[in-house]
């Protein structure tokens, strides 16, 4: 855990309520993603990647939190650029909870999602690692702030696909 998280105790990122890195009243006020493919962006059944779109021969699914405007993407920003990245873990870890990803996570290998930003790559990196996998190859996740750039995407997997990876899962929290 960062420093800085012992430094500050948690205040709510909207509201500033003390106790909660976000409290649940505001994180309710933001819309939740619906599955889609992580591609063209439209609906897809569970984030599956449609096959009009797809880039690889391996199954690609797309897990995104919420779909955030600039008012909360604004004070997401203000938490990275001072390196507090407990608001980022306590969402990561809400949709972990709500998508049951937890056995799944436990049987995967976890990438941090490349990304050209020093910074939004240190904070992949610290989701990544918060993940906690086991490093088995049953399955491949990707875990990152929010898909910026569909090539970069393709190259990590270019560089991570094996013949024995059975799906490749996005996480993304935005
Ligand atoms: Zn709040
Ligand atoms: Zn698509």
């Amino acid at each position: 855990m960062p420093l800085l998280d012992y430094i500050f105790p948690p205040q709510c990122a909207i509201c500033s309520r003390v106790g909660y890195e976000i409290c649940d009243y505001c994180l309710l006020h933001i819309p939740k993603a619906l599955p889609s493919c992580c591609v063209c962006k439209r609906i897809s059944t569970y984030g599956v990647t449609h096959k009009e779109c797809s880039f690889i021969d391996t199954p690609l699914l797309s897990i995104k939190g919420w779909n955030m405007d600039d008012r909360y993407l604004r004070e997401l920003e203000k938490k990275k650029g001072l390196n507090i990245y407990s608001i980022y873990r306590y969402l990561l870890f809400k949709i972990v909870k709500c998508s049951k990803l937890e056995e799944k996570i436990s049987k995967s290998v976890i990438y941090p999602m490349y990304s050209e930003s020093k910074d939004i790559f240190n904070l992949n990196k610290y989701l990544a690692v918060s993940l906690n996998g086991q490093r088995k190859k049953d399955g491949t996740i990707l875990v990152g702030e929010s898909l910026i750039s569909l090539d970069i995407l393709k190259e990590q997997i270019e560089s991570i696909k094996k013949d024995s990876i059975k799906e490749i899962l996005l996480i993304t929290l935005y």
